[in-house]
């Protein structure tokens, strides 16, 4: 088999594989398509994203190199990487190409965990409303995700244009979420935990499309902090252990941000946010129909019990674009 780890560095390549190793409580490594079990903590947290990402993919037949894509513009910068427009030299097709500096990664293990996460996660993953992910590559000094390219940009760009979206609108966007939350948590065992409008893009047909896994887990249950304030469901916060329940609370956040042009929690630093998630209600502003508020209250329940698992409620149900299942 090709290895993906082109580049005859050898150095590197064993820093990054040291790297790997010297990870604190990471027993073993887990193959590309192996599923992390969820049968006690250790196991769970330790199987969650160590599959190693010298192996090659792509998900078509032909091999590519990282010259083969003509760089464009630069599309966003998020916290981690780059995203760069590229174009593929022989068939003219444009792709999303997702930057990551090796260099980076040796000095933040951090940063290594989240380029396996996302790129472990979007091989598994083939959904209408998940990005897909077309080739793994890499050169000297960066590794590269070759994605779907997103025409429609941010949903959160349109958001601030808008102000806020009518509830018909929000409708069509939360049932695409839900139908990609619902995959991911029933399908392939990932817990999303980054929802927010930024990653929520729309395609070239104005179909939403959730991006950017660095930041989830495949795992069922998970116990470590992470996400952005305004989103995060009040069980993260705590440290307790949580599941896919948190997602649901996500969205009930991304959902009142697309009503009322807010999320529910706001404040001028992640630690208030944060405690008005723990401690204060939600505040319904009048102008929500009946349906939106109830919704969003069984959404917004801080006890992750009691909150609506959208995974079970829409069994065997239809989730219906329009607004009246919602
Ligand atoms: P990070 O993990 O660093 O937050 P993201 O995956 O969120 O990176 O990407 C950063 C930005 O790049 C996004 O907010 C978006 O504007 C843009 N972007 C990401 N993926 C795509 C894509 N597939 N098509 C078009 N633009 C994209
Ligand atoms: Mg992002």
């Amino acid at each position: 088999m090709t290895q993906l780890f082109e580049f005859d560095d050898e150095q590197l390549a064993s820093k990054i594989e040291k790297l790997d190793l010297e990870e604190a409580d990471e027993p073993e490594m887990p193959k590309v398509g192996e599923f992390a079990s969820s049968d006690g903590v250790g196991s769970r947290l330790a199987k969650s994203y160590e599959v190693p990402i010298d192996l090659p993919y792509q998900a078509g037949k032909r091999k590519k190199k990282v010259t083969d894509f003509q760089p464009i513009k630069v599309l966003g910068k998020g916290s981690y990487g780059k995203v760069i427009l590229v174009k593929d030299k022989s068939s003219g097709k444009l792709y999303a190409q997702k930057q990551l500096r090796k260099a980076s990664m040796i000095v933040n293990a951090k940063n290594y965990e989240r380029t396996l996460t996302e790129r472990t996660i979007l091989e598994r993953v083939r959904h209408p409303n998940v990005v897909k992910l077309f080739y793994a590559l890499q050169d000297f000094d960066k590794l590269y995700l070759i994605l779907e390219y997103l025409e429609g940009g941010e949903l959160f760009h349109h958001l601030s244009q808008e102000r806020i979206l009518s509830e018909k609108i929000a409708c069509f966007y939360v049932a695409e979420i839900i139908l990609a939350l619902r995959h991911l948590h029933l399908h392939t065992g990932v817990i999303y935990r980054d929802l927010k409008p930024e990653n929520c893009m729309l395609n070239r047909r104005g179909h939403l499309v959730l991006t950017d896994f660095g930041l989830s887990k495949v795992s069922t249950e998970s116990s470590s902090l992470f996400g952005t304030a305004q989103y995060i469901a009040p069980e993260v916060i705590q440290g307790e252990r949580y599941d896919s329940q948190c997602d649901w609370w996500s969205l009930g956040a991304v959902t009142f941000d697309l009503l009322t042009g807010s999320p529910p929690f706001t404040g001028n630093n992640n630690k208030k946010i944060m405690d008005k998630i723990l401690t204060q209600k939600v505040k319904y502003p009048f102008y929500l129909s009946q349906d939106a508020r109830d919704l969003l209250i069984k959404l917004l329940n801080k006890n992750p019990q009691k909150r609506l698992n959208c995974d079970i409620e829409f069994d065997n149900k239809r989730i219906s674009t329009k607004s009246s299942l919602l």
